[in-house]
């Protein structure tokens, strides 16, 4: 599938999941029995709908309020993928998805977070199918 332009401007997924996976503090971060229950109960498209308007309202402004802040370490399963994914405020935007900070985000800026949002989630989901090792 060709990559819109814009993407190729963020940061490639298999080199960001890759840097993630070497990162202990990112790979604390793990959904919990709750979080489990939520995302089955409500889908991946619902909770990725929740995490659209998380990052609108908490990421997407020049300047989000309590930056650096603005992310709980638990209570949805997306503020979870959002740790462990570098996704949480725009400090780490900066550093891990080369987003530059200071100005609002774009559509497809947004758009780009929610993918990897959701390709976190759809992988913590698959671990958890997984025969326990
Ligand atoms: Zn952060």
């Amino acid at each position: 599938m060709a990559v819109p332009a814009i993407m190729r401007a963020m940061r490639d997924f298999d080199d960001l999941f890759a840097a993630l996976r070497k990162s202990p503090f990112r790979c604390r971060f793990r959904l919990g029995p709750q979080d489990r229950a939520y995302l089955e109960q409500k889908t991946l498209a619902v909770v990725l709908d929740h995490g659209r308007q998380f990052v609108r309202q908490r990421l997407a402004p020049a300047v989000p309020r309590n930056d650096g802040r603005q992310t709980p370490m638990r209570g949805h399963p997306i503020f979870v993928a959002q740790h462990a994914t570098a996704t949480c405020c725009r400090g780490c935007l900066a550093k891990w998805h080369f987003i530059a900070p200071g100005r609002a985000l774009t559509d497809e800026e947004v758009e780009y977070v929610v993918e990897v949002l959701g390709r976190w989630l759809a992988g913590a989901t698959e671990d958890a199918e997984s025969p326990a090792a």
